[in-house]
């Protein structure tokens, strides 16, 4: 338990270290952002846009590492709880002890105070019967000649010494002797069941001090354990407060996105009314602006084993933005990557997230994504016809196996790919 506190200690801290580091990066890219009135260079945008890709899938990651952290954070404190509650448990099982010893002391109590009261009775019966037998053994002094009578009675130290002097026992009457014989032994086995109560007390008394001992040891575990749940929850709460600020950060990196890619729009809207201006005064047009007509799309890959479809959950933090496609050959890289219309390659790089990676831009505010290539074919700027090989199928960038996952952004939103296949 300590030990793993230790390493949720160390994962928080990391994560508050990246915190930083992501807040300067979005704070760089906000700032890019504010820039954009500068008209900066098409290739550069784009290149934000990589980045604004990477840094959310980077935030994602983090997301990712935080809800497994609380994850384990509420089964450390699941564990914990269902500790306390079975120390809950014994600590009232040994209540229930300590009150049924403290029943018991005092019933032996109470039976040591009897034998005590029937050892004085009958110690005062043994007396009272002696002091008789003096009269009665004086009176047969008196009347007889032995003075060995009065000896006796005057030498003996008490009652048990005269019955031990074995000489002078058959001189006493038969009813008398039976009767100090008699008390004796009743005096002798309440003595003993008297030792015996008294032992009993001992035990259980020593009984008494080892179950307070085992309350108060089990009462400082649980209020050790209930000082660790409350570090649990204050761990728990950091996590949360960590989760909200990922989330809001992701949605800044979605917005900077966005931005970029409308950025990317206007500079074509830009490019189209030149275009427009170019033929009304009868000059050539600088750049063409891809129009899409509506058609339907070529399947990009030979294989048709979808691995993935759009929206699936499985696995996922959020809804998976496009179709993974494996290889033809599970797990051999190269098959070839098409072109699934017309259209202009926007942007053909690496990614850390997508790995080498492919925007075609068919005008229109319709793009199609190609992530994950061994290689790329085409590069930015390059324009392609539907059909055309334009990279090779790979596992590069944050991919499991191989495969192509093919995505369609329709005005700054991925949408699902299948609508557009014939
Ligand atoms: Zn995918």
């Amino acid at each position: 338990m300590y030990i793993m506190e230790g390493t949720m200690k160390k994962r928080l801290h990391k994560g508050r270290m990246q915190s930083v580091v992501k807040k300067v990066t979005a704070v760089i890219l906000v700032s890019v952002l504010s820039l954009t009135s500068y008209r900066p260079a098409l290739a550069d945008t784009k290149q934000d846009l990589s980045n604004a890709n990477d840094a959310k899938a980077a935030i994602e990651k983090k997301l990712q590492d935080v809800q497994n952290q609380l994850s384990q954070l509420n089964k450390d404190k699941k564990n914990i709880e269902s500790y306390i509650k079975e120390l809950d448990s014994n600590l009232a099982s040994i209540d229930g002890d300590i009150n049924s010893l403290g029943i018991q002391i005092e019933d032996k109590k109470n039976e040591i105070t009897q034998a005590q009261e029937m050892l004085e009775t009958v110690q005062q019966q043994s007396q009272e019967q002696y002091e008789s037998m003096k009269l009665r053994i004086k009176y047969m002094y008196e009347n007889g000649t032995d003075s060995s009578y009065l000896n006796m009675l005057i030498t003996a130290q008490d009652m048990s010494d005269l019955l031990n002097k074995a000489e002078y026992i058959n001189k006493i009457t038969e009813y008398d002797r039976q009767m100090l014989d008699q008390y004796a032994a009743t005096e002798q086995q309440i003595a003993e069941t008297k030792e015996l109560l008294e032992a009993d007390l001992t035990s259980l008394e020593q009984m008494q001090v080892e179950v307070e001992g085992q309350k108060q040891a089990l009462a400082l575990i649980q209020s050790t354990k209930v000082n660790e749940l409350q570090k649990l929850d204050n761990k728990s709460a950091d996590a949360k407060a960590y989760q909200a600020q990922l989330e809001k950060d992701k949605k800044e990196q979605e917005a900077a996105i966005l931005a970029m890619e409308a950025e990317i729009k206007r500079q074509e809207e830009e490019a189209r009314r030149k275009a427009e201006e170019a033929k009304k005064n009868g000059t050539t047009p600088a750049v063409t602006v891809p129009t899409y007509d509506g058609g339907k799309f070529k399947w990009p890959t030979p294989s048709t084993r979808i691995t993935s479809p759009y929206g699936d959950m499985e696995d996922r933090s959020s809804p998976h933005h496009g179709v993974d496609i494996g290889a033809k050959t599970r797990g051999v890289s190269g098959d070839p990557i098409y072109a699934a219309y017309d259209g202009t390659v926007t942007l053909a790089t690496y990614s850390s997230s997508a790995g080498n990676w492919i925007w075609i831009n068919h005008g229109n505010g319709l793009m199609t994504v190609y992530m994950h290539c061994s290689k790329l074919l085409v590069s930015e700027g390059t324009k392609v016809k539907k059909g055309d090989t334009i990279a090779l199928m790979g596992t590069t960038g944050n991919s499991t196996g191989v495969h192509l996952h093919f995505g369609v952004r329709l005005n700054g939103k991925y949408v699902n790919p299948m609508s557009y296949f014939g």
